[in-house]
């Protein structure tokens, strides 16, 4: 009976050790599949924090499409480049404006009566005349680009009373722009650009507009540490971190050039008359001369 026993003992034991191991087989089973799923949930979670974060982000999106957007210089067709090289690109050079009808007159060519000067602006605005970036013109003049058949530059040199009196209200009529070539040291603080649409500041040196010691502009003999400090002055005055210069009286050479340069100036404007073509030096571009007496179409000569 004792053996019996002893032997149903053995039997239950066996038993409940079979039990214990398929116990812990399935549990075994159960803690793998579950930490499966849970390393599932965790790659879906980060699947949602990451997805929205790069699929959502509207402002880096809208950044994307502007970019793609070709500008009114990337739409050119191959013909209208070639055709842009031949005609080249006319700047016109203004100065000093008077005002006929308040009986005002002016002294030489240089000044432009102000109700021709609208009739400029009006023809130019209404045949979609285009004023291009100094970026655009320097890829035009290297080579890269070309610029619409109808475009246009008007300069005003000296930034003198007249230009602000008479030709900013003019420009702002017809909401088109116009660089004006001012000479810093006219003024004592800074420009605020809000205070002048319609107007792009570059410079016409700070305090170079004057005679130097051989009696022509004083770019001429400057020495290039004082050349460099008026060209960084002009900075301090103009907004927007004038990059465009235009030599007083016209007169410049080679050191001129170089200062311009290591300023980070890329274009410098002569007195010297013509269009501005593809393979021009960038700091020695001509400009079409703007007189007082030119008829309608002699402006339109000009500039079509
Ligand atoms: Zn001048």
């Amino acid at each position: 009976m004792a053996n019996s026993r002893r032997r149903k003992k053995r039997k239950y034991k066996s038993l409940l050790a079979l039990l214990l191991f398929i116990l812990a087989v399935v549990l075994i089973i159960l803690f793998i599949h579950n930490k499966g799923k849970q390393d599932n949930k965790t790659v879906k979670i980060n699947k949602i924090v990451v997805e929205p974060i790069t699929s959502n982000n509207s402002d880096e999106n809208n950044n994307k499409t502007e970019e793609k957007k070709p500008s009114v210089v990337e739409s050119l067709s191959n013909e209208e480049i070639e055709q842009s090289k031949k005609r080249g690109l006319p700047v016109l050079m203004y100065h000093f404006f008077y005002d006929e009808q308040a009986g005002e007159t002016g002294k030489d060519a240089n000044f432009m009566e102000i109700h021709a000067f609208e009739e400029q602006i009006k023809y130019l605005s209404e045949n979609n005349y285009y004023v291009p970036t100094w970026e655009e013109i320097l890829g035009y003049v290297e080579g890269k680009n070309g610029l619409p058949l109808k475009s246009i530059v008007l300069t005003v040199d000296d930034g003198d009373e007249s230009f602000f009196r008479l030709a900013v209200p003019v420009l702002q009529k017809y909401n088109f722009t116009a660089t004006s070539f001012l000479i810093t040291s006219w003024y004592t603080s800074p420009i605020a650009q809000e205070n002048f649409k319609n107007v792009d500041f570059q410079s016409h040196s700070h305090n170079m507009h004057k005679a130097g010691s051989d009696g022509k502009g004083a770019f001429l003999t400057i020495s290039y540490e004082n050349g460099c400090k008026d060209l960084e002055t002009c900075r301090t005055i103009i907004p927007n971190n004038c990059r465009v210069f235009c030599y007083p009286f016209g007169h410049f050479n080679d050191n001129c050039k170089k200062i311009l340069k290591d300023c980070n100036y890329i274009l410098s404007f002569t007195t010297q008359g013509g269009r501005v073509f593809p393979g021009d030096d960038p700091y020695e571009l001509p400009r079409v001369r703007m007189s007082k007496g030119d008829s309608l179409n002699a402006f339109i000569s000009k500039v079509k």
